[in-house]
């Protein structure tokens, strides 16, 4: 793939004790969610006078802050996640990274923060999965998760947007969610609202999750997986789960999802597979969908399937939707024909084992 590398040079400080290798390969066997990280990060400053500047490729580990630096207190931060995966061929890709460089830079207009070029993002992260390429799972399904961000560094009090800045990509090796046939989730509705008209709920940063894990605690002490968050002025219309889009699968074959106000995170799995839908030739409507309306299409037999989506969990069935007015179930509870045909799609072009019309999957 075209790299930004002759127009900006990787400095590369390797790690002088990586992880020994046995470790690695018993993290590999079993790598979980977010908890193991491989060996470098890629890391890139900015000021106002030099721009982006100082790339490198170092060491993991921990980074000096300024007590004072505005992210620890005006929260001045927004990151990406997306997968990079070992194809059949043993070769390396990434999945749409540059859907990420967008949205990356989307959320940094947000929050008043300095864009990243969306070719030197790629080649970032490209760096940081060339660096830690002994870090692929070892488990089928697996991928490597990667996690570009970005954070005020100015260590100054006044509520203005900082001067100065820190990128970093780090890389955690990633489980299946799903080892065979997906298992369908129970959602909680919440009383709680995740975005407003005007606020930040289309940028992917971190204060948006902080405000989410109230509501997402109370799903879990309740018994469900996921929370899900309705429209803030009349708490009726769907949005979105805490991290992952939601779609309606009518009997007839038509697609429903909630469309991009501003107020939900337009997720690239999402627009991809509202893109594979409709090669499939089904209608898919992005349009709003009530909670009433979806209780009333699940009881009378309108509405057949519901999932979820998003990179980490690729394709979620929901199979069960509660909240203070009782609860109700979807289809058969298990998850649905449409569900399965569109995940099995979408896996099969991130794994290079089916075409890629879309020139979606990035070779490294
Ligand atoms: N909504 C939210 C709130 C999310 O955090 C995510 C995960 N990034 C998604 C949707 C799905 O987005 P994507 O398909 O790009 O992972």
């Amino acid at each position: 793939m075209a790299s930004a590398a002759d127009t900006f040079a990787f400095a590369r400080i390797p790690h002088p004790a990586p992880v020994a290798a046995d470790v690695r390969a018993q993290v590999l066997a079993n790598p979980g969610f977010g908890t193991a990280f491989s060996d470098h990060m890629v890391s890139i400053e900015y000021d106002e006078a030099q721009g982006w500047h100082d790339a490198k490729v170092m060491p993991y580990g921990p980074i000096p802050l300024d007590p004072a630096a505005s992210v620890l207190h005006y929260a001045q931060e927004i990151f990406e996640g997306l997968k990079a995966y070992r194809l059949a061929d043993g070769g390396i890709a990434l999945f749409r990274p540059e859907a990420n460089a967008a949205r990356f830079n989307a959320s940094a207009r947000r929050l008043a923060m300095p864009e990243l070029p969306e070719a030197l993002f790629v080649e970032a992260v490209r760096q940081q999965v060339l660096a830690d390429k002994d870090w692929f799972p070892t488990v089928e399904g697996g991928s490597l998760y990667l996690r570009p961000f970005m954070f005020a560094t100015e260590a100054f009090l006044g509520v203005r947007p900082s001067k100065k800045y820190r990128f970093l990509v780090i890389a955690s090796p990633a489980g299946n969610y799903f080892k065979s046939g997906a298992p369908a989730v129970s959602i909680w509705v919440s009383d709680y609202t995740r975005a407003a008209p005007g606020g930040t709920g289309a940028a992917k940063c971190g204060g948006n999750y902080a405000a989410s894990l109230v509501p997402t605690a109370e799903a879990f002490l309740r018994g469900h997986d996921q929370v899900l968050f309705l429209d803030a002025a009349e708490h009726r219309w769907i949005e979105e789960l805490g991290g992952m889009n939601l779609f309606f699968v009518m009997a007839d074959g038509t697609i429903v999802t909630p469309p991009l106000g501003g107020t939900i995170l337009p997720g690239i799995t999402r627009e991809s597979l509202i893109a594979l839908a409709r090669e499939e030739g089904l209608t898919v409507r992005e349009e709003r969908y009530a909670l009433d309306q979806w209780r009333d299409d699940a009881a009378s037999g309108k509405l057949v399937e519901t999932f979820a989506c998003g990179t980490a969990a690729v394709v979620t069935p929901v199979g069960k939707v509660a909240g203070r007015d009782g609860e109700f179930a979807i289809g058969s509870g298990g998850p649905g024909q449409l569900t399965q045909k569109l995940r099995a799609r979408l896996v099969a072009i991130q794994r290079g084992e089916a075409a890629d019309s879309h020139g979606w999957v990035k070779r490294i």
